[in-house]
């Protein structure tokens, strides 16, 4: 390194792995003080970028545009592309797959990619072309979770780290390339819903939503963050100009029922949620939407819909349901809701003006569904 140099202080410094940087998650400024150190013209940053965020390059090699000399004396810094590896892949019998994609350290996270949208997400009334692909991925935040709801398998790995910003946007772009996505022709919608808590990483969470914005292309109205309910950081969301959707895991129609189910509740009650999610201020036809995990028996009766049913309707927000029949887990003291029982809480909530529609399970076979990743690699047929 020549005299005067920094190195590069590394993530994985602090880690103890491989002391390699990765290009991938650095953001434009951040490229330009890099190139800068190496004299080179600005028009390099979007060389540069281009390669990293809009052409996928896995190696530096790769990057033509850039002249040898300084791809050399790049990598000669310890820089390398470090866009995340699929290691893994599970393919479900309709049509999910479930990636376990490692990260900087070689820890893997999960990321799920779903042919034709979620069910859920994607009911914004467009029109799929013939030659339009539409699906939906899912990203994970964190390797792990601190938040321990009860019936989430991810909650049983506690909290091992959080993501980069790189590592969350680099799940995004490794699936795209594995699936030849087009970026501005195909229908990508993104969830932030994978393992982990995204606000309690929010600032590496928010990067990498303005890295898929900004540099790889997908727009923030394609995409949603869900929270357990953390306020500090909803109340941070609302100051955001740039912000995909708003999911909120409600889960239960009260905070005696809610306790029992995601300890949270005694830090950040319903209410205190609530008062947070009003400072968002919502773009023309956003809805806010609040997922409820039915649970048989625990927080499925028609008394829970109707209170449901009122407590969102005080709320006064444009909002909607999505209910989520409960994936199952071994050793997990819960039972999924019948069919019956689903369709009589959502019939229930749609009388008391509520829209509320059922999510789809995908991937259930692979454990890719909803609170099944646990980066699980021996496939157990779960129903
Ligand atoms: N941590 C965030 C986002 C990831 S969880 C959150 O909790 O909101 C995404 C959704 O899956 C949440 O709504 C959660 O309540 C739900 N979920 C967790 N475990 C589940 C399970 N076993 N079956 C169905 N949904 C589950
Ligand atoms: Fe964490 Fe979400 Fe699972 Fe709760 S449901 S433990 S917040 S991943």
């Amino acid at each position: 390194m020549p005299p005067g140099r920094k190195k590069p202080i590394s993530i994985l410094d602090s880690l103890g792995a491989a002391a390699t940087q990765p290009l991938f998650g650095l953001k434009n400024q951040q490229l330009k003080d890099l190139l800068r150190e190496f004299a080179e013209p600005a028009y390099r940053v979007k060389q540069l970028s281009g390669a990293l965020y809009r052409e996928w390059v896995d190696d530096l090699a790769e990057v033509s545009t850039l002249p040898k000399t300084l791809r050399d004396a790049i990598s000669e810094r310890g820089y390398q592309v470090g866009l995340p590896k699929i290691v893994e892949a599970f393919t479900s019998v309709d049509g999910t797959e479930r990636y376990l994609i490692s990260g900087n350290d070689g820890q893997t996270v999960e990321t799920v990619w779903m042919p034709d949208g979620d069910g859920g997400e994607a009911d914004d009334g467009s029109e799929a072309g013939t030659d339009l692909r539409r699906a939906t991925i899912c990203v994970s935040s964190q390797i792990g979770c601190a938040v321990n709801c009860q019936f989430c398998l991810t909650a049983k790995l506690g909290i091992i780290r959080n993501l980069t910003a790189g590592e969350i946007a680099g799940q995004v772009v490794t699936v795209l390339k594995r699936q030849k996505v087009r970026i501005g022709r195909d229908r990508i919608n993104l969830v932030f819903m994978g393992m982990g808590e995204p606000f309690l990483n929010y600032d590496e969470f928010m990067a990498a939503v303005r890295l898929l914005v900004e540099e790889v292309g997908i727009p923030e109205s394609r995409m949603t963050v869900s929270t357990s309910g953390i306020v500090p950081g909803i109340l941070r969301f609302a100051e955001e100009t740039l912000r995909p959707k708003l999911a909120i895991s409600l889960n239960a129609p009260n905070d005696a029922i809610r306790a029992g189910i995601m300890p949270i509740t005694r830090k950040w009650d319903i209410s205190d949620v609530m008062t947070a999610v009003k400072r968002v201020s919502l773009r023309a036809k956003e809805k806010i939407t609040f997922e409820y995990v039915l649970l048989g028996g625990l927080n499925d009766r028609l008394d829970d819909a109707d209170e449901v049913g009122r407590l969102l309707r005080r709320a006064n927000l444009p909002l909607k349901v999505n209910l989520i029949v409960w994936n199952p887990g071994p050793g997990m003291p819960y039972r999924m809701s019948d069919p019956d029982t689903v369709a009589q809480f959502q019939e229930r909530l749609r009388l008391s003006g509520i829209p509320a529609f059922v999510r789809r399970p995908r991937g259930r076979d692979i454990y890719a569904a909803c609170g099944q990743l646990k980066r699980t690699t021996e496939l157990v047929q779960v129903e």
